[in-house]
């Protein structure tokens, strides 16, 4: 699954919320052997009526009794064979008092009738309504995690696998799609019956159902259908968007050394759905949002990353299945790390290493800012709560660190072993050490506590000196994460001990013209030291003194670092280091230092470095330094030849609250870019410049002007553009006019994508405004809080979290108990918190803010004029 919707920035340090509690699967009566599901759907009714049949077989003699999860479902009548059973259906579960007791090993077939009106979850009815006529009518399901139980009775956990069968009715005019083969259809009157089965075995979870009237669009891979389906009118969108699928079925084939497992391969893009996909076995469902069209293409590496994920869970999730929740990781770790395996195939290494540095990132802040976890683990409140940055991208990095440890070589040998042995299995975390071993040898347990079965990873502070005259390289690293430093060294439990690569770098002999060739044959004298300690120092004897240290060669380990060398050392890791990630590194730590001679580096490298991900992180650095100077060395970044990198120098730029920023971003806007997403940081940036300075600071009147235009003119893919203008107009605190506008926006017809980003800024607004506007916010935020769709109510929660009124616990905690949906009941919860946080800090607190900003601000134009005058003195 792909869960794109947790809002991070949170403040509380604790993962379990109150009511968390340990969570076990159920004792199993037997083996769940088949599901077959003949169902009729009424679509203008939103129901649907129809028999589950279970085959289970018994794992003991004289059961009586069986449950099964069941939520709102009409339960009419039970069956084994043609005797009614007496059961008892409360709403969440249906007991069966079994008329014969089981005996061991004879399998019997239960079967439940039973009809369903409107359901809240589980199955989704999808179509036009007054203020979106447009909509397609569609019907489709989620399972993940535990939703399956909502449109159908069964043992919903991940530990029964079967395999199972979906006989549906609908209107003529629909396609119905389900798991694994089309083995019939017939026409019924104006309906027509699709029967699909599945014969390898799964969990319910990944059981599905999508109907409507979709455009198939065809392609294959070795003889096995691989279609997409859209809304008509998509269809080249659709092969935009999807139609790397079957070579990366055959890179994953061979990535995983099993061949793809399923008869056929469905991509459905529904509308309104609640995940970013969903990897239902054989038949992923994706949200349409994920739809490409040409312009978008430019620079969405998303929609490709979303397909290579929910495909990798083809393997890592459906043929071999977590057999509890909490092993989770296992399989969003692989489909996360895979995507950055697709992207070494596709864009080569250092893309790769960008995508893994930016994994690591999302775990890094989740980490500070939100909380810290074991990625295993069985306490909590709702399964879904799991599924966050730890399950996700340190997943991904763990897998990462486990290839560094066993070499390319070995760690495919242990995932084949880990796939093939598990092929069609149950796993726990366990069985992949298991496969380890069994494969290489080796034992990772070290590796699987520090970083899997507790929370955190390594702080690492690395300085370096060098001795001229017994040419010895000292380096010091320090383990920051631990606290006491007169703790026993490798006693506490916070220190990491692992075998890091220290890398010395040496400048290549002749400097080369093109650097991108001077970097790939980097002159790098490497040594592994064991770090595990919570300070150690160590001394490399060398001939000659380096120009950079590398730390961590090819970062492997998930980690941060602080690194403490000389302005030479970091300028020539900016340029030398083959690692882009280690440039990256250098060009945070310049910025660091700060100073005329950091810009001035920083500005050559935004021109020449040849990586666009370290002129992406380049552009964020050069403004972090706040000498005016840095607008220049931006400036020249707008004309990048990637859209990517023209974005971060927008938003860079958006950092800098000047008029001459304001120019540039109008000069933006009014000429456009090729890409929407640039366009759209300009107009966001745009809204930032009102702030603060109040001489050279552009009008109110004359953003407000220029953003209008946008929303009026600027109509396009997923809304992106627009929804920058009214992030934009967001950050206008103080303006009642940019408040109007976003309220407008929330209006029931707005396109949904717009819409949300309405909601959302309500809140982000909120914090300048008067007491009056600040009692409409509330109001159009507590009328929105009322509307059931998911994406609306998170949207609804994000803004309320943002607010700095009490008020808005009421909202929050009103959804919170109404909502049907796990995940926005922990965001509300935790915008709760940050409520609370947020309204402690009052007025006072807010006029010092602003009048710490305006002297960091003097501060700055009197450090940029004193840096002018000391390299001009130096000139002289
Ligand atoms: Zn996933």
């Amino acid at each position: 699954m792909s869960n794109t919707y947790f809002d991070s920035e949170n403040n509380h340090k604790s993962f379990e919320m109150p009511g968390a509690r340990p969570h076990y699967n159920p004792d199993r009566p037997g083996q769940v052997e088949h599901i077959f599901l003949d169902l009729v759907l009424n679509i203008p009714k939103q129901s649907f009526r129809g028999t589950c049949s279970i085959r289970i077989n018994p794992v003991r003699s004289g059961i009586d009794k069986l449950t099964l999860d069941a939520v709102n479902l009409n339960i009419e009548s039970v069956k084994v064979g043609e005797t009614e059973q007496n059961f008892d259906s409360d709403g969440e579960v249906l007991q069966i008092q079994l008329h014969e007791p089981t005996e061991a090993y004879q399998p019997i077939t239960i079967a439940i009738n039973y009809s369903v009106e409107k359901p809240q979850r589980g199955l989704y009815f999808v179509g036009p309504d007054k203020n979106y006529p447009d909509k397609p009518t569609q019907v489709w399901t989620q399972g993940e995690d535990e939703d399956s139980r909502f449109w159908f009775p069964c043992f919903d956990y991940p530990g029964q696998l079967a395999t199972s069968e979906i006989r549906v009715q609908v209107p003529r005019q629909f396609f119905a799609i389900s798991n694994g083969e089309l083995i019939s259809t017939k026409n019924e009157g104006d309906d027509k019956i699709y029967h699909w089965s599945q014969t390898q075995v799964h969990p319910t979870y990944l059981m599905t159902l999508a109907v409507g009237d979709f455009a198939e669009i065809k392609d294959e891979w070795h003889g096995k259908p691989v279609n997409y389906y859209v809304e008509r009118r998509r269809e080249a969108d659709a092969k935009r968007s999807m139609g790397k699928t079957p070579q990366m079925i055959e890179f994953f084939s061979e990535a995983f050394g099993y061949p793809y497992p399923f008869p056929k391969y469905a991509q459905v893009c529904v509308d309104d759905f609640i995940f970013g996909g969903m990897e239902n076995t054989s038949t992923t469902l994706l949200t349409d949002r994920c739809l490409l069209d040409e312009r978008a293409t430019l620079d969405n590496r998303g929609t490709e990353s979303l397909v290579a994920h929910e495909l990798a869970h083809q393997w890592f999730g459906d043929l071999v299945v977590i057999k509890h929740w909490s092993h989770a990781w296992l399989k969003e770790g692989m489909a996360s790390y895979s995507e950055v395996l697709w992207t070494d195939k596709e864009y080569g290494k250092e893309d790769a290493a960008y995508y893994m540095l930016n994994e690591a990132r999302s775990y890094l802040t989740e980490d500070s800012s939100r909380y810290r976890r074991p990625m295993v683990t069985h306490v909590y409140r709702e399964a879904i709560e799991l599924y966050d940055r730890h399950l996700y991208e340190k997943g991904a990095c763990v897998y990462h660190m486990i290839r560094a440890e066993l070499g390319d070589e070995l760690f495919y040998k242990a995932i084949h072993t880990f796939v093939r042995d598990n092929a069609h299995k149950t796993v726990e975390t366990i069985d992949l050490l298991r496969a380890i071993e069994k494969a290489t040898g080796r034992n990772l347990m070290f590796l699987f506590d520090q970083y899997v079965y507790r929370g955190g990873h390594p702080d690492y502070k690395v300085a370096y000196s060098w001795d001229g005259d017994s040419k010895l390289a000292k380096v010091t690293v320090t383990q920051t994460q631990v606290k006491d430093s007169k703790n026993d060294n490798g006693n506490s439990k916070d220190v990491f001990d692992l075998k890091i690569p220290i890398g010395f770098g040496y400048k290549p002999e002749k400097e080369a013209d093109d650097e991108s060739s001077a970097r790939s044959t980097p002159n790098l004298k490497t040594f592994t030291v064991r770090v595990y300690e919570r300070e150690q120092s160590f001394y490399f004897p060398l001939e000659e003194k380096p120009a950079f240290i590398s730390f961590d060669v090819g970062n492997k380990y998930l980690k941060t670092v602080a690194l403490e060398y000389g302005v030479a050392e970091l300028k020539a890791q900016l340029q030398f280091d083959p690692d882009p990630v280690s440039r990256i590194y250098a060009a945070h730590a310049l910025a660091k230092k700060g100073g005329l001679e950091a810009v001035k580096t920083l500005s050559e490298v935004l021109n020449k470095e040849p990586f666009w991900g370290v002129r992406v992180e380049v552009a964020g650095q050069l403004v972090e330094i706040k000498l005016d100077q840095a607008f220049e060395g931006l400036v020249s970044g707008l004309r990048d030849k990637d859209a990517r990198v023209r974005r971060a120098v927008v938003g860079a730029l958006g950092k800098i609250k000047t008029h001459e920023t304001f120019k540039a971003l109008r000069s933006i806007l009014e000429k456009g870019d090729a890409s929407y997403y640039v366009e759209a940081a300009a107009a966001i940036a745009m809204g930032g410049t009102v702030a603060a300075n109040p001489d050279e600071k552009p009008s109110e009147e004359q953003v407000v002007k220029e953003l209008k235009l946008v929303l009026k003119e600027r109509q396009g893919w997923n809304e992106i553009v627009r929804s920058g203008a009214i992030a934009g107009l967001a950050q206008m605190k103080t303006s009642e006019d940019a408040l109007n506008l976003i309220l407008k926006y929330t209006a029931a017809g707005t396109p949904q994508a717009l819409r949300l980003t309405a909601i959302r800024s309500l809140g982000t607004i909120s914090t300048g405004q008067t007491k009056v506007n600040l009692e409409r916010i509330l109001q159009r935020l507590a009328e929105l809080s009322k509307e059931t769709f998911f994406l609306t109510q998170v949207s609804v929660v994000a803004g309320l979290g943002q607010m700095e009124t009490r008020k808005a616990i009421r909202i929050l905690r009103s959804l919170a108990d109404q909502t049907p949906d796990g995940r926005v009941r922990r965001m509300a919860d935790e915008a709760v918190q940050r409520v609370q946080k947020n309204a402690g800090s009052d007025a006072a607190v807010k006029q010092l803010r602003e009048e710490l900003d305006q002297v960091k601000k003097e501060n700055q134009d009197l450090k940029s004029r004193m840096e002018n005058l000391e390299a001009k003195a130096k000139k002289d």
